[in-house]
């Protein structure tokens, strides 16, 4: 726990998992201004506790906090208390495979006015809880093209409270029909995929993996960095770049659409095996048909539990 009061944090200490208590009026009740991370310790088979690119997860929770005219949180005292909280919390690291230390680091407004402006206090609060893979095998998706995420200039692309509640309503009505995830679509035509849900997405048209661009409305995701820097490491042509329905139907309708997965901290790779679009299903090859995927996914896997080489400089011990 930090506190931010006099325009500057302090009073980093570990305190036993607590219930917060707080007045009716305290802001971030009403207006939304928090910001969060998720990130995740995994434990080696020899026994090390290995953070995957937490200065990273620490990067784009200041980006966050810019965005909603939140206190920027320093590196020093953010890497003191998680890897304090970690040596405490090691014994529920899991030592099995797809488990691990899940930490969600969040801030929020805790000045207790009623008035809509930026709160002059916040407290910035870390927990862990360990966890298993999120997703059981792949997963069935739907183009969403009524409701909207987020749009340009909005607040897509923080780690943000409101985004994730404007997402509930439609993930919601897409559960009730059998898919557990929506494939957004930009805020203008729905004409060009956005993100997922939890996951960036990411498709493999011919022999070229290729993503939506980074943009003010979609969460730069660490996982999908990290895949990136791996196919193009590896020599695979990769395009970041706007990817319209229209050429994603039209590849599986040619035979060009090899794979379709979803990129994030909680799932790495999950594979999409189906993707609803205006009522039609389109389903793709079997898992154990999509090389890259799986060799992506074991590749990252490896290097987060310290069983292939860190090339990159992703693991924080
Ligand atoms: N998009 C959204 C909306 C997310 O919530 C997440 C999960 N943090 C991602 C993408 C993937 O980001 P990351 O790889 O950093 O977990």
């Amino acid at each position: 726990v930090m506190d931010y009061k006099d325009k500057q944090w302090g009073g980093l200490r570990i305190v036993p998992f607590q219930n917060i208590s707080m007045s009716p009026a305290t802001s971030v009740l009403h207006y939304g201004q928090t910001i969060f991370e998720g990130l995740k310790a995994y434990r080696a088979d020899n026994g090390d506790i290995l953070l995957f690119r937490p200065l990273d997860h620490h990067k784009r929770l200041n980006k966050s906090a810019k965005r909603l005219c939140m206190p920027e949180l320093d590196e020093s005292a953010y890497l003191e208390g998680i890897t304090e909280l970690i040596k405490l919390d090691r014994a529920w690291i899991p030592n099995q495979p797809g488990c691990s230390l899940y930490l969600r680091p969040f801030m929020y407004a805790s000045d207790e006015f009623i008035g809509v402006k930026p709160s002059s206090t916040y407290k910035f609060i870390v927990f862990t809880s360990p966890v298993a893979g999120y997703y059981k095998g792949t997963v069935k998706v739907i183009i969403e093209t009524e409701y909207v995420r987020a749009a340009e200039g909005g607040t897509g692309f923080t780690k943000s409270g409101g985004n994730y509640a404007a997402s509930l309503l439609p993930a919601k009505l897409a559960a009730e029909k059998g898919y557990q995830q929506i494939m957004w679509t930009d805020s203008k035509e729905h004409k060009y995929f956005e993100e997922s849900g939890t996951m960036n997405l990411m498709f493999i048209i011919g022999d070229t993996l290729v993503t939506p661009p980074l943009s003010t409305s979609i969460l730069a995701g660490i996982t999908r960095d990290s895949i990136l820097t791996l196919a193009k490491d590896w020599g695979v042509k990769v395009e970041e770049r706007r990817v319209s329905v229209d050429e994603v139907v039209k590849a599986y309708e040619n035979g060009t659409l090899k794979d379709a997965f979803g990129t994030g901290t909680a799932a790495t790779i999950t594979q999409i095996s189906t993707i609803n679009y205006k009522g039609t299903d389109l389903v793709l090859p079997g898992e154990e048909t999509r090389e890259l995927s799986n060799k992506l996914n074991k590749a990252l896997n490896d290097i987060k539990l310290g069983k292939a080489e860190d090339k990159f400089g992703w693991i924080y011990r």
